[in-house]
């Protein structure tokens, strides 16, 4: 691309485009032109080694042929049609029941969207169907936690835990409760107590507050990516679970981020031995290559989901669009072949203990992760000042080339799953000098 080419397309860039949690105004974008496996190129022509997999998507690499081929097949056969009443197509069902069987929910239904906040909106519509049919109508409430993402729809928004997606838009939905995060390194969430026993008798407060056979469903992120990869404690889920059930309420496990392989399992929830009633996932599902997202549905809450001749009163164009479905299996077909779900774990837990050797730079206040889902919180009351996250990501990027993300100061590691171990080694090099410059 020439110079004039670049000029223009920035001053286009500048003119026209709102980027998501961007200035309207915003100067010098990073124009990605084109990538193959974990490296990306500008249209400048700069090389980057891609340590965010774009926002924690591309689990088999950019420009993987597999994917390529199996869109371009599809596009000249069927590119699209609709999955409503009475269509269906050979590439959406072949993909549901494949999913179906992988589900951490058993064998149940799955429902397409084209994205999370989409999923998030039909579970939230399921579970409260699935409740209102079961002659519990006042079940309404749904539980959240802050500093959790769910996506920006206006249900899915409600449930996103973070004040700036809230204030300017109100009235968000009113019947969302926003609970404690398991975020234990912020000890001065949980009054000194320990975070899961502090969560749990949270839960059961508010379920007692809020009334038996009010609250319909529980909506968390195994591991919490956008609030910076926040992992539970190993006990957080199971006991939560425990009292879900016991109070009839439904479990959404909110798996955008963690499903296929991310966390070094098929699902996050299978890491902390949980079953949810419904799992939103999207992501990973097609590495990316072309927008879609699965909710997979438990046997009992699809039975209930079913109003007469016209069904459950849901569907979205795009649901089990033919070439976005033709895409995710040929994705699950290269996480299946090259055991990229193992290679998460293992080569995740590696990268694990090579940050936590950088635990004793002075910036540097917890490292934790799952599977290739890892975040290193630095301390924000340093010299380097609150912004240290951004400083430090931005850094990253300029010296060494690598991108990683920042969450407020939780820097953000979630490579692609095809990361080999040399491209591991330069994320470190570049974490470990970056933390080296603010000591
Ligand atoms: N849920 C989680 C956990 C997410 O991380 C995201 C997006 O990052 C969403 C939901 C929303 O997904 P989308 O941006 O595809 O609407």
């Amino acid at each position: 691309m020439t110079r004039t080419d670049i000029a223009r397309l920035r001053a286009l860039d500048e003119a026209h485009v709102i980027h998501p949690h961007r200035p309207v105004t915003h100067p010098g974008t990073v124009i990605i032109d084109r990538g193959a496996g974990c490296l990306i190129w500008d249209v400048e022509g700069r090389e980057y080694l891609d340590a965010t997999a774009g926002l924690a998507v591309t689990h088999v690499g950019h420009a993987h042929p597999a994917l390529v081929a199996a869109a371009t097949e599809q596009l000249g056969r069927l590119e699209y049609y609709p999955s409503f009443w009475e269509y269906g197509n050979p590439r959406a069902i072949e993909l549901a029941a494949r999913l179906a069987a992988l589900a951490p929910t058993g064998p149940g239904k799955v429902f397409f969207t084209s994205g999370g906040s989409e999923g998030i909106e039909a579970a939230l519509r399921m579970a409260r169907f699935y409740h209102h049919e079961g002659g519990e109508p006042g079940r309404t409430v749904v539980l959240a936690r802050t500093s959790a993402y769910h996506g920006v729809g206006y249900g899915s928004g409600s449930l996103t835990g973070f004040a700036d997606y809230h204030v300017g838009f109100a009235p968000m939905l009113p019947d969302v409760r926003h609970l404690t995060p398991p975020w234990s390194y912020r000890r001065e969430l949980f009054d000194g107590a320990d975070p899961t026993d502090f969560c749990v008798r949270e839960l059961e407060r508010v379920i007692a507050e809020v009334g038996p056979g009010r609250i319909a469903a529980f909506v968390g992120e195994p591991v919490m990516g956008v609030a910076g990869m926040v992992t539970p404690p190993a006990d957080y889920w199971p006991r939560i679970v425990d009292v879900l059930r016991a109070n009839g309420i439904l479990f959404v496990a909110d798996e955008v981020i963690c499903a296929y392989g991310r966390t070094g399992h098929w699902f996050a929830t299978e890491r902390y031995g949980v079953t949810p009633d419904i799992t939103v996932t999207a992501k990973g599902l097609t590495s990316g290559y072309v927008p879609l997202g699965a909710v997979l549905v438990s046997t009992e809450v699809a039975a209930r989901l079913d109003r007469g001749p016209d069904g459950f009163p849901i569907g979205y164009t795009y649901s089990g669009h033919p070439t976005a479905c033709a895409v995710a299996m040929a994705n699950l077909d290269v996480i299946e072949r090259d055991g990229l779900v193992e290679r998460s774990a293992s080569l995740g837990a590696r990268l694990l203990d090579d940050l936590s050797a950088l635990a004793d730079r002075s910036a540097v206040g917890e490292v934790r992760g799952a599977g290739l889902m890892l975040g290193l919180e630095l301390v924000r009351d340093t010299p380097a000042g609150p912004d240290i996250g951004a400083n430090v990501s931005r850094y990253i990027r300029a010296k060494h080339g690598v991108i990683i993300r920042n969450h407020d100061n939780v820097l953000s590691i979630s490579p692609p799953l095809v990361v080999t171990d040399e491209q591991a080694d330069r994320i470190v090099d570049a974490v470990r000098d970056a933390l080296d410059r603010l000591d």
